[in-house]
Formats: C-alpha cells, structure tokens, sequence
C-alpha cells in the first residue's frame, strides 16, 4: 500500500519534497513570530496592523486550519478501515490495540508523575498573589467519564461522519475493517474501492500540505502579537515549570521509549520536525493528523496497518503534553489557594488526569476544559482555572507538539515491535 501512496504522492522514501516542505514549515514559524512581535512593539493600534491582525492572518490561519480539518475525517476512515483489513487477522489486531493503549496510559501516567513531581519540588505557586489575578473565567461543562464510554459506539455511522466525532469513526472504521476481512473474497470490490480512495485521500493531504508554511506562518503571526510576552511574568514559575516537564518527558523519556525499543532518538526527531512545525502553530492534535500519518508512514517506515491505528487513535486519546499542564496546574492551583497535596492527592492526580487528558479532544484549548474535571476531583476551586488562562494559548501550542510526538513514538516501537517497521526507511 505505501508503494501506492509513494507514487500517488510522487514520493520516495528519500523525500526530497518532504525536507522542502519541513524547511518551508519551519521558515513560515520563524518568520511569522518575528512578523507578529514586530507589529506588536511597533504598531499596535494601527489600522494597518487591525487589518493584518485581524483580517489577513486571521483569515488566513483558519483557512489553514479548516483545509487540514476537512481531512481529518476521510483519512480515518479510509485509511484506518484499510489498516485493520490488511491485518487479516483479528488476533493481530488486539495484540496491536493492547500494546498501543498499554504504551498510551503508560507514558501519559509517567508524563503526570514527572509533572506533580517538579511541581512540587519547584512550588511554583509559592507566593502568588491571588488578588492580582484575573479569576472567574467561564468554562463549558466536562462531559462525564461514563458518557463518553457510552457514547464509543455510534448509533450512526453516518452523523458520526458528519459530526467528526473522531472516536466513534475510528470504533466504525475498525468494525468495517474485520468485517472485510472475515467476509473473504466477497469483499474483494469493496477493499479495492477503499484501497484507490485511500490513494487519492493520500493525494490530498500533499495536495493540502502546500498550503502549510503560509498557513504556519499566519496562525504563529496572530498569536504572537496578541499576546506579546508581558502575560507571562506573573507566571513565569508555572509557565517555567509546564516547559520545563514537557521538554523532559519529549527528549528524555520519549527517546529512553526509543532506545529501550532498538530505535535511533537522533533518526526519529530529524524526520519528526514537519508534524512538531504543525503542532506548535496550530495547537491541535487533529490538524496535525495528516501530516503526522504522512510522516510516520513515509519518512519513518511504519507499516499502513500500524500507523493508521495508532496515529488517528492516539490524536484522540493520547495526550501526554496535556496531562502535563494539568498536572503542574493543579498542583500550582493548590499551592495558590493553600490546600496541601499528601500522597493519596498525588495519586488521585495521576489517575484523573489520565482520564482527563483521554478525554481531551486534539483541538486547541480543551486541554484546559478538562483541567475542570481534575480540579472538581481534587475539590480545588475550578476558578483557579482563570488564574493560568491568560498564558495558556502559548503552552497549548507546546503542549501539542509533545502529544503528537507522543503518538508517533509509539507507533513507531509497536510497529517494530510487530515487525512492521522498515528498518531502512527509518534509518535512511
Ligand atoms: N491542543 C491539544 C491538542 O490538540 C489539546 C489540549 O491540550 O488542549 O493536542
């Protein structure tokens, strides 16, 4: 199948195209915060800027973003229901689905740990004057643990489609998958049908993915002179301290996953900057979907079967950059408002968090709904949630970068871990 896609797409696995396209990302998000700090030191207020501001980076951005959601549901559902077919058999698939969630809730509950850890040794919340603070913000209702499960399975395939309810396509996808390859030869027209569509979805990713570095560059430009650097003082500990983890748990214990695994760190984070680019400007899980399966597919070798599983699900459930904040955030919250945090606190933690960071949908800022659950579980006041909104688009961006290299890890030790990992793409 990635022979098909390689020359639908017009791409080796050399990907000379690919590294063009991460120069041009990376360039885009260079160029687009120095656009953004520029205007906002020199020109704030002005029409011209009002216009750049507001209508060109603004329109802009979302176009960006609109052309890489349009995908999202499309490219799960053909490339996933292709995946689980190729698999053609459903004891592999369950071996495949126990490692991807082990793997899952594993790093996420390392990924929490190591944030309560630093929290409390940083204390970042010492001091705080909580009058200086702007509390009060306003969130939408948590939807409840046993809901969500609930609601796994869609009643209806097709509004599950046209809602881009992401957990119930990727819960249809599979089902349709097993199905295809229980039923044998009569369901040799319908995997051809899904096979051709998956090229020309694949097709349409790189058709979309030109449209990237501007995209980037828009998006980084309107945040960065929104919201300039001042918001950050007051914050700077805790704004520290959630950086300081996420950078930990991304360059040491994601590569440690690697090595343990039989895996190049180096090679892996040379080829992973084009989703870490998507990531970090748009702040969303499921926008950087397709680029991200183009990747781990292409550049790192994964098979089809394995990438197309675990990408769309981890996008959706894997969320180890998210759990941090939450984790630094509420034992900061707790530090503000005085309550202390003994052993059975940290724990509860963990375990909350983890189901809060699974219920976080890969879309900008829901980390910090979530955040409600932990706070509510741990009776902290959720009002402490607007002490830290101010500075949260910024950690939002970082925070996806770490979720998304999370999901493409994993994929990356499964697939080996099945054999369906190129070794010579990877190290290419
Ligand atoms: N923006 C994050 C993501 O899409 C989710 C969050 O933490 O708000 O991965």
């Amino acid at each position: 199948m990635s022979t098909e896609v390689e020359q639908a797409t017009g791409e080796g696995a050399d990907g000379d195209d690919s590294g063009r396209l991460t120069r041009r990302i990376l360039i885009g998000l260079v160029l687009g915060a120095a656009a953004g700090l520029l205007l906002r030191q020199l020109a704030l207020g002005h029409p011209v800027t009002d216009f750049l501001v507001g209508g060109v980076f603004d329109v802009g951005g979302k176009i960006f973003l609109a052309s890489l959601q349009l995908l999202v549901v499309p490219l799960v559902l053909v490339s996933l229901t292709c995946g689980t077919a190729a698999l053609d058999d459903v004891a592999k698939l369950g071996r495949i689905g126990g490692k991807t969630l082990g793997l899952y809730m594993t790093t996420t509950a390392i990924a929490i740990s190591l944030a309560v850890a630093a929290a409390l040794l940083i204390e970042p919340g010492a001091g705080f004057e909580l009058s200086s603070a702007a509390t009060g913000a306003k969130l939408a209702e948590t939807p409840s643990f046993s809901q969500t499960l609930i609601e796994i399975l869609p009643t209806n395939p097709f509004q599950a489609l046209a809602e881009g309810r992401t957990l119930q396509v990727i819960v249809f996808a599979i089902l349709l998958g097993v199905a295809m390859t229980l039923s044998g030869e009569a369901a040799a027209p319908l995997m051809r049908l899904f096979e051709s569509a998956n090229v020309v979805v694949m097709k349409l990713v790189f058709i979309l993915m030109e449209l990237a570095p501007l995209g980037v560059f828009c998006l980084i430009a309107k945040v960065a002179s929104e919201q300039g650097l001042e918001a950050f003082e007051k914050l700077t500990w805790y704004f520290g301290t959630v950086l300081l983890v996420l950078f930990v748990h991304a360059f040491f214990a994601y590569p440690m996953l690697l090595v343990l695994a039989g895996l190049s760190p180096l090679a892996f984070f040379r080829k992973f900057r084009a989703p870490m680019g998507v990531g970090f400007s748009t702040a969303s899980s499921n926008a950087t979907l397709p680029v991200n399966l183009r990747t781990v597919e292409e550049k790192l070798g994964v098979d089809a079967s394995v990438a197309s599983f675990t990408i769309p699900l981890g996008a959706t459930i894997n969320m180890d950059g998210t759990a941090i904040m939450q984790g630094v955030a509420t034992v900061f919250i707790a530090q503000v408002y005085g309550v202390e945090i003994g052993a059975g606190g940290f724990l509860t933690i963990v375990v909350t968090a983890t189901l809060a960071s699974v219920g976080t949908a890969g879309v900008p800022g829901v980390g910090m709904v979530m955040l409600a659950m932990v706070l509510r579980q741990m009776e902290l006041p959720v009002e402490g949630i607007g002490l830290i909104l101010g500075v949260d688009r910024l950690l939002d961006m970082c925070r996806t970068v770490v979720n998304v290299t999370g999901d493409a890890i994993v994929s990356c030790v499964v697939a080996k871990s099945e054999g369906k990992l190129r070794l010579d793409v990877y190290r290419s």
